[in-house]
């Protein structure tokens, strides 16, 4: 067809009226932020992000903006939706398509293949998890300004087949990010370490909380991505490639988690050369692959949802220090990496030269642009493969165990048990209520069990968190290939995981958790949420009420009382009443002192049942206060001190921040009861903290001497000090303890499990344990077993609360060397002075992840004040 010049001027001219990409009225963004994207020393915060997008949005019918939810620091944080005005205008109905694709029900093949090819590709892209990775935030920018204002046809071509969701997931640490950096630009702490978590309670780990979505931004993006979107593609954008590596991207590194679908790994591979071809044809050398990152560990970002059906990218550009440039030469590299070898996952070797936040974004952009790119090409096939997955997964339950998972109703914590399975829900799982009283290998259930069925999409989800993890011993596979540069190597000492081995979260959470080895179909029905307990008040309170103490619920119970003057008491052995045995450490609250309002308030918004009491216990009991509790903050923080913050803030645990000239200001008893060391990288730091000179003079330092001999005499005069997982080194080292740690400095052949979950045996008649089962799954990562080395004075003898025992400690995960810590002590009690000290041996507040033990923590500081 022929178009006469006229009529082709007419459509020209309409064109322009109608494409945003033309529109005159669309700011580039420095006339926003008032410096070019990834102009050398600037960054642009999430209030300006925010400001520039509204005005995109404004002007241009190819964005929109939504909220989802609060950040931790009260932040909105809104996403954008970028794609072709057309599709803008249906999004709803590509909404819909992906949901249904991606929940395959009642969908036939035939149906999938129409809706694939009528439906669009929604990618989900990122910028800023971590945010001192500065260069991703701003990619931000800059990718939404050329996708809204484009007119290239490869770029509406993408447009017309994807959905774009670009999300800033760490709003808050962008702006503390940019308000620490921006004053320090051209002063001797341009490029220092920023002496606050980037996130208010997680730092590093908000990379490691996406199984169990304790934060409200994981919470956030799992209902962007499970329960509204339902994208094919998640890209995760970071920035630490293995120097000198300018982009590290996939494939992955092993070993693979087996709980995934097949596809999600070869397309994973394929984006990755798609990336790889686009920074070679546009001369961006060094981009490497296979090393460094695997995808055993679910916790991150990209690998949780690589078991929902969604393929992950990751990738790690390289990064200076923030916005600030730098000039690298071969000398710089490490020797592997100076002869330049070409290799077929590292085929352009980097050669040195500036490298600066520009160079940086535009690989971001590259690589993003790749990503939509392959999304584009492959549309229709992406979207049928989403469905496929999920159907095979179907199938598969269908025919292999486990059929299904089995959540009892007797829980020791139902408080507990509900919150892990409200959490699968955030996360995409159907959990059923079963309507009829049914059995399953031999354990009868009666009607109103929770079920969650493997017959659904995301069924490798559960099974990847609730399952054992048998984490392959890499020393099997000595010739797995690892690329030319920088080998792992096996032979010899075993290599350190990336992250953790095994996170089984049942237990973890200390819930009862049955698997379905033969199929079982009773009836039952879906639930909106789950509900272990309903909160009663039981019997007549004549003296009181009581509490139990392995329930974590019963600890806010307690923290409220104690706040309104109300008596709070443990037992200190069982006692019969009413014809029911309670166990040493049941939780006694006097009526006479305390409100009967308070009381039902507590058992309906806790979910608790309380029992009242006609006489009191005819036992011993210890009188609870609430401590003055003061953690230490390192200005080198550390995700454990944040999470501690967390769990506090949650559980309604008053506490202060102890700083190093708190403690070096001493008369700490004057101020406190209890001082919380929390774990950190080394026990050294807390003591030495930064060099001098490396940082503003206020953040360097550590506790010094002066700050350690304080602390000895804060427990010496009757304090209680209560240290965490690897700082209990400082106490083995310093305070002069008949205790040693028996794998400190141990060699990798020697010792090795960087996190695993391994069986312990607790006293729970020691009131340190009280409320926990006698054995139990507790997370071991880097931690401490304890021996106990002769003393010549009898009172100083540390008591033991929790061992390892003496053989079958590995419950998940991976360990090497385990003989060395069997039998050894991981919970001890050591009495120094008029106070005491309490080595927490391993991380009993892991993450916010292990529910069940972080009662060893409350009982830590709740115990010790029962003697004042
Ligand atoms: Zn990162």
């Amino acid at each position: 067809m022929k178009l006469s010049i006229k009529y082709l001027l007419f459509f020209v001219l309409i064109s322009i009226l109608i494409s945003p990409g033309f529109s005159q009225s669309i700011p580039e963004p420095k006339e926003i932020l008032g410096f070019e994207v990834g102009a050398d020393y600037h960054l642009a915060d999430y209030h300006q992000a925010m400001e520039y997008f509204k005005i995109l949005e404004k002007n241009s019918n190819r964005i929109k903006l939504f909220d989802e939810g609060k950040t931790s620091m009260g932040q909105t944080m809104t996403y954008a939706v970028i794609s072709s005005s057309e599709n803008i205008s249906q999004l709803e109905k590509y909404k819909q398509i992906s949901k249904e694709l991606a929940l395959v029900k009642g969908i036939t093949s035939q149906e999938a293949q129409k809706l694939s090819q009528e439906g669009k590709a929604v990618v989900y892209i990122d910028g800023g998890l971590h945010a001192s990775e500065c260069a991703p935030t701003q990619h931000n920018i800059q990718l939404a300004y050329n996708l809204v204002t484009t007119d290239d046809p490869k770029y509406l071509r993408i447009l017309n087949d994807i959905i774009l969701l670009l999300v800033f997931p760490n709003p808050d640490g962008m702006n503390l990010l940019a308000e620490w950096y921006r004053p320090h630009v051209g002063t001797p702490y341009e490029v220092s370490p920023m002496p606050r978590l980037y996130h208010k309670y997680a730092g590093h780990d908000n990379n490691r909380d996406s199984y169990m979505a304790n934060l409200r931004e994981t919470q956030n993006i799992t209902r962007i991505v499970n329960q509204i979107w339902y994208p094919v593609l998640l890209y995760n954008h970071h920035q630490t490639a293995p120097f000198p590596a300018r982009i590290w991207i996939p494939p992955h590194s092993e070993p693979t988690n087996p709980n995934v679908h097949p596809l999600i790994v070869r397309w994973q591979n394929m984006i990755g050369s798609a990336m790889g071809a686009a920074f070679d044809s546009q001369g961006k050398e060094g981009a490497i692959s296979r090393i460094i990152y695997d995808t055993w560990y679910p916790g991150y970002v990209p690998q949780v949802v690589d078991s929902h059906n969604v393929i992950s990218v990751l990738t790690e550009t390289a990064l200076y220090r923030y916005a600030t440039p730098h000039f690298y030469t071969v000398h710089d590299f490490p020797e592997q990496y100076k002869d330049l070898t070409m290799s077929a996952f590292y085929p352009s070797p980097w050669k040195g030269g500036w490298w600066r936040i520009k160079d940086a974004i535009d690989y971001c952009l590259t690589a993003s642009v790749a990503v939509l790119d392959v999304a584009s090409r492959y549309k229709d096939r992406l979207l049928y493969n989403k469905y496929k997955m999920g159907y095979d997964i179907i199938e598969r339950f269908k025919k292999e165990p486990p059929y299904a998972w089995i959540i009892p109703q007797q829980q020791k914590d139902p408080g507990t048990a509900s919150l892990l399975l409200n959490r699968m829900m955030l996360l995409g799982i159907d959990v059923y209520k079963t309507t009829e009283s049914f059995s399953c290998d031999g354990i009868f259930y009666p009607s109103g069990t929770y079920l969650i069925p493997m017959t659904q999409p995301f069924a490798l989800f559960v099974k990847n968190v609730f399952e054992i993890q048998e984490y392959p011993d890499m020393r099997k596979y000595p010739d797995l290939w690892q690329g030319l540069i920088n080998p792992k190597k096996f032979e010899g000492a075993p290599y350190k995981s990336y992250d953790m081995t095994g996170w089984t979260l049942p237990f973890q959470c200390g819930v009862e958790v049955h698997s379905a080895n033969t199929p079982i179909q009773p009836s039952m029905e879906s639930v909106p949420k789950v509900h272990f307990q309903k909160g009663e008040i039981k019997g007549k309170p004549g003296y009181g009420y009581i509490l139990p103490h392995d329930e974590n619920a019963s600890f806010i119970a307690m923290n409220r009382i104690l706040k309104t003057e109300g008596q709070v008491f443990w037992t200190k052995s069982s006692f019969s009443s009413g014809g029911k045995t309670y166990p040493p450490g049941t939780i006694v609250i006097p009526s006479q002192k305390i409100n009967r309002s308070l009381i039902e308030k507590l058992s309906q918004e806790l979910d608790l049942i309380i029992i009242g009491i006609n006489r009191r216990p005819q036992v011993q009991t210890l009188p609870i206060k609430s401590p003055r509790t003061g953690m230490y903050k390192s200005w080198d923080p550390t995700p454990p001190e944040g999470w501690t913050r967390w769990i506090f803030e949650k559980f309604e645990f008053p506490y202060t921040i102890l700083h190093d000239a708190d403690i070096k200001a001493g008369k700490l008893n004057q101020n406190y009861d209890v001082i919380i060391i929390p774990d950190t990288y080394e026990s050294e730091i807390v003591l030495h903290g930064h060099e001098k000179g490396t940082m503003p003079p206020k953040y360097t330092g550590g506790i010094t001497l002066e700050g350690l001999r304080n602390l000895r005499e804060f427990a010496q005069k009757g304090g209680t000090l209560i240290f965490f997982n690897r700082a209990c080194n400082l106490a083995t080292d310093y305070f002069n303890i008949p205790v040693r740690n028996v794998i400190k400095g141990a060699k990798r052949e020697e010792f090795m499990c960087s996190g695993a979950i391994l069986r312990m045996n607790f006293d729970n008649q020691h009131p340190i344990a009280y409320g926990m089962p006698k054995e139990a799954g507790s997370v071991f990562a880097e931690s401490c077993a304890f021996e106990i080395l002769p003393s010549f004075e009898k009172n100083k003898k540390p008591q033991s609360v929790a061992t390892y025992p003496e053989d079958d400690l590995l419950m998940s995960g991976w360990i090497h060397g385990s003989s060395i810590i069997q039998q050894k002590n991981s919970i001890l009690e050591v009495p120094y002075g008029k106070g005491k000290i309490i080595l927490l041996g391993f991380p009993v507040q892991y993450r916010a992840q292990p529910y069940l033990t972080f009662k060893l923590l409350f009982n830590s500081m709740l115990y010790p004040n029962s003697k004042n």
